[in-house]
């Protein structure tokens, strides 16, 4: 689950990102050599990012420095083929990425060595040259150390936006050259407003996959996709029949669900039993509160603590386990064994 790319998605702009892209234009004049855009996933750091560089590499800005939609550059910008402009993503399956690259999600040394020639030579407007690396966690060890070099050396008159969703795995020595900028978060009421206009008659869920998404839309907006709200049901519905019912019966309802999609819903399920048995409200299933405090009264923290860590330990697996079902059946068992009689 992973926010749709900006290009691809004509949803209507976020309004609490006008705030964060008046602040980026701002420094229009004065622009770092390298801007990490930090701030939580799913809020739609990504379209920022875009309509920020769209922005710059326009011919014609209006007043306020935003992208006029209309030159050639915001033309070309548009169609991807902006001569002064570089995007480093994972890349693709189009993109040639192996099947184990596209499952680490991961930004490759070569991609980032690749940007040599373009660093290299001027521009070929009378602009800036910018290169939009997202997620920049996602740059493996090497990849971050051939951007440290980069960044190392005086660039000219190109600029790296670095877009991040978890600053904290960027290593230190790439976050130290870069000029932090904070995206701010919406407030809860102009999330909910959005997703209503992005998933219309979906209206009974919306606070619900907001809840899932600690707030974040767009990360909300994964949670409607069929797959994955359908495994949101099954692990709801797993909730409420374990350990009453047969775990057997209950697993068999997620052996042709890929693990990938109903995992984290568990993994935030169990995070919730975990709140409610620390004596706080569940934040991610606020609609399952009454059932999650049953549940909490028959298991203890530290077996809710082993059986989140068990879990954990599982994510490399989960893209491909040997045998779904026989993986379902182990970890309905084993989040049975939560709430067996001490
Ligand atoms: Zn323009």
């Amino acid at each position: 689950m992973t926010e749709p790319a900006a290009a691809s998605d004509a949803r209507t702009w976020p309004a609490w990102l006008d705030g964060s892209l008046l602040k980026l234009l701002a420094m229009r004049e004065s622009l770092p050599h390298a801007l990490l855009l930090r701030g939580h996933r799913g809020i739609g750091k990504g379209w920022l990012a875009d309509r920020f560089a769209q922005s710059l590499l326009c011919e014609a800005p209006g007043p306020d420095g935003s992208a006029c939609q209309r030159c050639d550059a915001c033309g070309w910008y548009a169609s991807g083929n902006h001569p002064d402009f570089r995007r480093v993503s994972p890349l693709t399956e189009e993109e040639g990425g192996s099947r184990s690259e596209r499952a680490r999600r991961e930004i490759k040394v070569d991609q980032i060595r690749a940007l040599a020639g373009f660093v290299g030579i001027g521009a070929h407007r009378a602009g800036h040259k910018l290169v939009l690396i997202e997620p920049a966690e996602s740059m493996n060890a090497i990849a971050a150390n051939a951007l440290l070099k980069t960044l190392e050396e005086p660039a000219g008159d190109t600029v790296f936006l670095l877009v991040c969703g978890n600053a904290g795995a960027l290593p230190a020595t790439v976050r130290s050259r870069c000029v932090p900028f904070t995206v701010a978060s919406p407030p809860p009421a102009q999330a909910l407003a959005w997703l209503r206009q992005a998933l219309p008659g979906e209206e009974s869920m919306l606070a619900q996959w907001l809840a899932l998404a600690d707030g974040a839309p767009l990360r909300a907006l994964a949670f409607a996709d069929p797959a994955a709200a359908s495994a949101y049901r099954l692990v709801v519905l797993a909730g409420d029949q374990i350990p009453e019912n047969s775990v057997l019966k209950t697993a068999e309802g997620f052996a042709t669900t890929p693990p990938t999609l109903w995992v984290p819903f568990l993994q935030s399920w169990i995070g919730d039993l975990g709140r409610v048995s620390a004596g706080a409200a569940p934040v991610r299933f606020p609609a399952q509160a009454p059932r999650l405090r049953t549940l909490g009264r028959l298991t203890s923290l530290p077996r809710i603590g082993e059986m989140a860590g068990w879990l954990n330990r599982q994510t490399p697996i989960l893209e491909h386990p040997l045998n779904a079902r026989l993986f379902a059946e182990e970890v309905w068992l084993r989040y049975e064994s939560m709430f067996a009689a001490a």
